[in-house]
């Protein structure tokens, strides 16, 4: 039995195989793990060759930074992964962790079977970055165990991934008195504080007005984290506290808090009025336009946007789930670096940090701040203009317009929303001269024709999916960086001579779920595509469980889908 264990832990190719045939064929989306087994025991191996090898240094071992460590295949690195969480989660299923409907460890994977399966030498040490000192390229970090060991590691290059903090908008009393959402931690939290809420509602010496507050259950923030941990929370309680607390199922009241005029807001309208008429139906207050101003141990106060009204409601839990901020070691590297008067961290299209230029960010942890044409305008028309008539022919035009494209993509975006076939007819347009074929530009024609692309630019948003897409890129940039530096790939360099060396990072956008309860679900698919229902749900199951880091976590996942199918959620308080 023991040997089979072995082998079967040995060959996931094997596990693989049971999968697939375990979760009947056909909703699972096709998924390939890079797996080549490494023995090497990385801890204190630094031969010769390591010596000469680049240092990496990667903080963090969420979506950005596993995703960077799972496609990095260039054996000439030497990679230090620091972390003071020695697993990756799987986040989109951290509201389902928080009432039972999937177990906390069926979400993560640790690190070091991730990093055991590469051909690359990486090694990993759980501690906390707690300072980023690019001058001298070094890491200063904190040890997550006992000792609490202070120590530096010098690095070639740094790779920062390491999320966002929590944001409390410095509201007094959500920090001592809210739970929050983040970590797996955070979802057990929640669940043992909602079972024990339960519990204490049933003690039978209660008054009922104390059993009203206990289980009145509020989540502030209408976002998709908040929308889908009330849904679990309503579908806990229908499909089972009625069953195992009948007395006190009654009592129950779940209150959504948003200070917008929507919940989803960032959502088709569409799901937003499916998700707030079901909703309704279901018996959860959504109280939009409401701003939280303060939580005490028992009461949260909320003032009406509009009349600016302040009320105060008795809880028993407060699920706080409003968004993000930067975590301190980033703040002090900014002021290092002379973003101090930023918000975020930001790089530029190649994910290099400004102002440092073998630093890179990824993730939720930095932004894109991406060029504007305006900005550059003169310098384009410039390199574009080769016979220096300080006119644009169409030809020199088209000449330089795939890498003004590549170079700045709020350009092809304003082309696209506003259907114009191409920047040629663009610059025809500004002219008011659509009749003459040869279309001759001066630099204020162009100034026009352009001035208004750079309205396009959006940031893009602090998900799994930007964060994975951004960690596959940059490993890519890392494997192919000899290469790159000897035949350059990306497009022209405007303000410099010759060509950037890869092209800029691009998103694509895959579509996003909002799971709504009742096992239903909403989809926001590319090209404005929408679907809600029970369909989607299955969907939602199929995706999820394909985009699972291994087949380990794939098979948990899925067991816990059917145990709860079968049994219901577990209510245990342990
Ligand atoms: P994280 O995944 O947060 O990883 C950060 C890593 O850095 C962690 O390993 C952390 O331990 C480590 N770290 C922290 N501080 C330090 C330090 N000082 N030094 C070293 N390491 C450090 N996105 C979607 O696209 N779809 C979803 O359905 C979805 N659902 C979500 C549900 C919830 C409940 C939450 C909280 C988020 C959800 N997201 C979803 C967003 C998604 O999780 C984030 O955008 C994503 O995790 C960002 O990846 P990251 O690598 O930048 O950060
Ligand atoms: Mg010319």
């Amino acid at each position: 039995m023991q040997r089979f264990a072995r082998t079967f832990r040995e060959n996931p190719s094997l596990s693989k195989l049971l999968i697939v045939f375990t979760v009947s064929g056909g909703s699972l989306v096709a998924y390939s793990e890079a797996t080549k087994p490494h023995d090497s025991n990385n801890l204190g191996d630094l031969t010769e060759a390591n010596n000469q090898k680049k240092r990496v240094v990667v903080l963090g071992t969420g979506w950005a930074g596993t995703s960077f460590l799972k496609n990095l295949k260039d054996p000439s690195y030497d990679v230090q992964v620091i972390s003071p969480r020695n697993y990756f989660a799987f986040t989109p299923l951290l509201p389902s962790v928080t009432c039972g409907t999937v177990e906390g460890r069926s979400i993560v994977e640790p690190i070091r079977n991730i990093i055991r399966k590469k051909n690359v030498d990486m090694c990993y040490s759980e501690a906390e970055c707690i300072k980023i000192d690019a001058k001298n390229k070094k890491v200063y970090c904190r040890s997550n165990l006992n000792g609490k060991e202070e120590f530096a590691v010098d690095y070639d290059y740094l790779v920062i991934a390491i999320g966002a903090r929590v944001n409390t908008f410095n509201i007094p009393g959500v920090e001592e008195n809210t739970f929050f959402l983040k970590e797996v931690e955070d979802a057990q939290r929640i669940r043992r504080t909602v079972i024990d809420c339960f519990e204490k509602a049933s003690l039978p010496y209660l008054t009922d007005e104390e059993r009203k507050r206990i289980l009145h259950f509020v989540i502030v923030g209408g976002g998709p984290t908040g929308v889908e941990f009330a849904a679990q929370l309503h579908d806990f309680v229908s499909e089972d506290v009625v069953r195992l607390y009948p007395k006190v199922k009654d009592f129950v009241k779940i209150t959504l808090v948003e200070a917008t005029d929507h919940i989803l807001n960032m959502f088709d309208k569409r799901i937003t009025a499916f998700a707030e008429e079901k909703f309704g139906r279901d018996g959860i207050d959504v109280k939009t336009g409401s701003m939280v101003v303060k939580v005490s141990d028992k009461e949260i106060s909320t003032k009406d946007v509009k009349s600016g009204d302040i009320t105060s409601t008795p809880y028993g839990m407060v699920v706080w789930s409003t968004g993000i901020g930067t975590r301190p070691v980033v703040t002090n590297f900014m002021k290092e670096i002379g973003q101090g008067h930023r918000r975020v961290l930001a790089t530029d299209e190649w994910l290099r940090v400004e102002g440092s230029d073998t630093v890179y960010a990824l993730g939720d942890t930095a932004t894109i701040n991406q060029r504007k044409v305006m900005e550059d305008i003169a310098v384009i028309f410039q390199k574009a203009d080769k016979d220096n008539s300080g006119t644009l022919t169409k030809k020199e035009f088209q000449e330089v317009l795939n890498d003004i494209c590549e170079r700045y993509p709020q350009v092809e975006i304003y082309l696209k929303n506003n259907q114009i076939s191409g920047l040629v007819d663009l610059l025809k347009e500004a002219k008011g001269d659509d009749v003459k074929e040869s279309v001759e530009v001066d630099i204020e024609e162009f100034k026009s024709a352009l001035s208004k692309v750079d309205s396009q630019m959006k940031n893009l948003p602090a998900t799994a999916q930007v964060a994975s897409q951004q960690g596959v890129y940059l490993a890519d940039c890392f494997n192919r960086m000899e290469k790159c530096e000897k035949d350059p790939e990306g497009p022209i360099r405007f303000r410099g001579e010759g060509r950037h060396r890869f092209r800029p990072f691009r998103y694509k956008h895959l579509g996003q779920f909002a799971p709504l309860g009742g096992e239903q679900t909403a989809a926001q698919l590319p090209g404005d595509w929408v679907s809600i229902g029970h369909s989607t749900q299955w969907l939602w199951y199929s995706v999820y469980a394909s985009k699972q880091v291994s087949w380990r976590t794939r098979a948990l996942v899925v067991t816990d889908w059917t145990r709860r199918f079968l049994f219901g959620r577990d209510s245990s308080q342990i």
